[in-house]
């Protein structure tokens, strides 16, 4: 195994470098750790000693790049270095009542959807679970910082979770279990990746789901969504029946409005269509696309989105309009590295 870290570290492991101390230290560091989202140094019931132990034996994986804030400070933007350099992006996001934090759960994504900057440029590596829990930590940190206290998390920052199964529900189940996240505030967003999804409605928690469908027809989701050659929308629907009935909970669409392409009436009634195919009638999240730098087609505007939105609702289907958070750091998918790649390559010929 690889050298443990802060946060990929199992209990045990933890348990092996505290062998000389008493065994209650254990339990001191680990809800230290998980339940006060303190750093070694922070817990000064421990002697010195062992905060130095823990320091230099399980090291941060996470060393920020930048760090911006945006909408008066209710959303914060990480674009973190990991240890080999590679880079991923978390965004915090507080709401009245709740802090919803979106992970990254693999560096880049090998799933090419043309309008998605994360997409564009390809894949990197799987993440560990260690850092993606390292994200939210971070991020729970801030929140209370912030005078607030995460609630939420989603896996809709860079990378496919479905494509990085193990470590993403290894992830989960310890944001459960030690951070105290209830499964209802845990939502996984997959582009479809069947087999990932008959795999998470056979786990005992509950998650959420959220499938960014954006085509409700297979022609026109195949050029958005290349995946769907291998996992056609029939196939797919069939999958998300499955998790409903498994857990009893509804699911959501994910559907990024683009200007004259997935926005007009047909689209609107093929997906009031699938929506309703389900065995309880999946709930559309709409969100007008964020321009990207690979993709020149724009964002259905605000009249259609208002108007698209009511037709789903004539139909019998709920939809929300998502509003765009952080706009002005670039804090959707993928693009706050896509645009720091920008000004690295501009500014390090002047030295
Ligand atoms: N890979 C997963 C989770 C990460 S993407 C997935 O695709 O679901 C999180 C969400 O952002 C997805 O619904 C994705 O389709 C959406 N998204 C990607 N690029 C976007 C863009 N340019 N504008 C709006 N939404 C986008
Ligand atoms: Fe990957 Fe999701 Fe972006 Fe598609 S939308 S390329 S699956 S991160």
């Amino acid at each position: 195994m690889s050298r443990p870290t802060r946060y990929g570290a199992s209990r045990d492991d933890l348990a092996a470098l505290l062998a000389d101390e008493p065994r209650y230290r254990l339990d001191q560091v680990w809800s230290g750790l998980y339940e006060q989202l303190a750093g070694p140094e922070e817990l000064t019931n421990l002697p010195k000693g062992v905060r130095a132990l823990v320091e230099s034996a399980l090291p941060l994986e996470l060393e920020a790049v930048t760090e911006q804030t945006s909408d008066r400070g209710e959303t914060v933007k990480w674009l973190w270095a990991l240890v080999d350099g590679t880079r991923v992006e978390t965004v915090l996001m507080h709401y009245a009542g709740r802090s919803t934090v979106c992970v990254s759960s693999q560096a880049g994504c090998a799933m090419g959807c043309t309008f998605c900057a994360t997409g564009q440029a390809g894949f990197d590596r799987q993440l560990t679970t260690g850092e993606i829990v390292e994200q939210v930590v971070r991020a729970g940190r801030r929140a209370r910082d912030d005078g607030r206290r995460l609630s939420n998390v989603v896996f809709m920052g860079m990378g496919e979770p479905l494509a990085n199964y193990d470590p993403t529900w290894a992830a989960i189940e310890r944001l459960h279990a030690d951070l105290g996240l209830s499964a209802r505030h845990l939502t996984v967003s997959t582009v479809g990746i069947v087999p990932g999804i008959r795999r998470l409605a056979a786990e005992a928690l509950p998650v959420n789901l959220a499938v960014s469908l954006h085509a409700a027809d297979d022609a026109l989701r195949d050029e958005l969504v290349p995946i769907n050659r291998r996992y056609p929308l029939s196939t797919l629907m069939d999958a998300c029946a499955g998790y409903l009935l498994a857990k009893g909970r509804r699911l959501s669409f994910e559907w990024a409005l683009i200007d004259g392409v997935n926005d007009r009436d047909v689209d609107v009634r093929n997906l009031i269509e699938r929506a309703r195919s389900l065995p309880l009638p999946a709930h559309v999240n709409l969100i007008p696309l964020n321009p990207t730098p690979g993709y020149a087609v724009r964002g259905t505007p605000p009249s259609r989105v208002r108007d698209f939105a009511a037709q789903l609702r004539q139909g019998g289907v709920n939809a929300t309009i998502r509003k765009t958070r952080g706009t002005d750091i670039d804090a959707a998918c993928g693009q706050l590295r896509a645009e720091h790649a920008i000004t690295e390559v501009v500014v390090a010929p002047r030295g």
